[in-house]
């Protein structure tokens, strides 16, 4: 089978926009052009018809309510609208996270702590999981939300949401879920898992950059307030005049996504896992990051010990791939995220993301895996770094040898 190249393995970072989702939206670039906000005429209606069609096909993929779907320009603004929009509508509030979220959530915590909110944010244990014990034991008497996201974008560790939906609806405390890796790749249900408030992007999962939705519970009913003003459009919780293709996009990709989830599921998880064993199979000294069963279904992150992963990343020129430390990008600061995983400095900055998707096939994940491999031992073999590694643990051999036998 013949591949194309440069082959695209950066899925966490973006999606490419299916073809069926792009034609869903064509229209509403061109005839169909109205504002889903007027009310006069047949070109309003027909926008409103789209939007309310996605609001359905965007609802029915998390088992919500239509009417409790907000649209936002992406889980960035859904993040802040979630964090800032409860901590604005509540008295000397307590917010829970954990230190793996998305810097939309910390850093969205970080300015309503400015503001006097109180903030804790949780440790998590080597695989990247926060223990629901300790969001139990952190819950005060102003705790009013905790968020913790549902998939890691950079480890892929999935989090026990409905384990910790239960226990903050227990609390009576809003618990808000970063689902913009989750959703559409692993099962996501609002009621079933104790989700009130659960941030969407449609660009991690086929569909258009710009473009996301917060759900948002109204029984019982999230007190938030909303941080755009105008209008007051989506109940005014978000101003703004609807981003009608934008949001028909996200409905038929979560159209599609709701339609295919478990087969999805399993092919990204195979060429995962087949990529993973070439790696494992061929080099030694790997690391894989994060949980090795409760993860994303096509994430795979690995540290090559004594190898840079920039230098990695370069010699893979005809790959699309991100490393531990060009997630921050500009800054060549190894991963926050790797970092609160225990991963040292050394591991963090020789860590890979490969991010398998939906268009991905088993041809090119060979050429990469084989492409992978001779890169690694060829920087390897010119690494000081590497040899040491390998002294180290050859010397860490003998004295346990010399110690059995001593
Ligand atoms: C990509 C991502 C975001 C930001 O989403 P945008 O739609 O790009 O603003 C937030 N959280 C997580 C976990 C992500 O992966």
């Amino acid at each position: 089978m013949s591949i194309q190249l440069p082959i695209y393995l950066d899925n966490n970072a973006t999606t490419p926009v299916d073809e069926r989702v792009l034609e869903a939206m064509l229209p509403y670039f061109k005839d169909r052009f109205g504002n889903a906000a007027s009310r006069t005429h047949a070109f309003g209606w027909e926008a409103e018809d789209a939007v309310d069609r996605a609001r359905e096909q965007i609802a029915c993929l998390i088992n919500a309510q239509p009417k409790d779907i907000i649209f936002t320009s992406g889980a960035t603004e859904s993040d802040n609208l979630a964090i800032k929009g409860v901590a604005a509508a509540a008295q000397a509030p307590h917010i829970i996270t954990q230190a793996t979220e998305h810097h939309a959530v910390l850093d969205s915590c970080r300015a309503v702590e400015r503001a006097g909110v109180a903030v804790t944010v949780l440790p998590v244990d080597a695989q990247g999981i926060v223990d629901p014990s300790d969001i139990a034991n952190a819950i005060t008497d102003n705790t009013v939300l905790v968020s913790i996201m549902a998939a890691n974008n950079e480890i892929g560790t999935c989090q026990a949401i409905g384990e910790i939906g239960a226990l903050c609806e227990k609390k009576d405390i809003y618990f808000h879920t970063d689902a913009a890796q989750a959703i559409g790749k692993v099962p996501l249900d609002v009621e079933a898992m104790h989700i009130d408030l659960l941030s969407i992007s449609a660009h991690k999962g086929y569909g258009p950059k710009g473009m996301g939705a917060l759900y948002v519970r109204s029984r019982p009913r999230v007190r938030l307030v909303g941080q755009v003003d105008g209008g007051g459009h989506e109940k005014g919780m978000r101003s703004g005049t609807l981003n009608v293709p934008g949001i028909v996009g996200l409905g038929e990709a979560c159209a599609l996504a709701q339609q295919h989830l478990a087969a999805e599921a399993e092919h990204c998880r195979k060429l995962c896992h087949r990529l993973r064993d070439h790696l494992f199979n061929a080099l030694d000294q790997l690391q894989l990051n994060g949980h090795p069963e409760r993860r994303l279904p096509g994430n795979l992150n690995i540290s090559f010990a004594g190898v840079d992963g920039e230098s990695l990343l370069m010699g893979l020129c005809d790959v699309a791939l991100s490393s531990g430390s060009a997630c921050t990008s500009a800054s060549l600061e190894p991963s926050y995220v790797l970092k609160a995983i225990g991963v040292g400095d050394d591991m963090a900055q020789s860590s890979i993301r490969f991010g398998i998707g939906r268009f991905n096939t088993e041809a090119e994940i060979d050429y990469v895996a084989d492409r992978a491999i001779r890169e690694v031992n060829r920087l390897r073999e010119i690494s000081p770094n590497y040899k040491n590694i390998r002294r180290r643990k050859a010397d860490r051999g003998l004295s346990r040898l010399r110690g059995l036998r001593g």
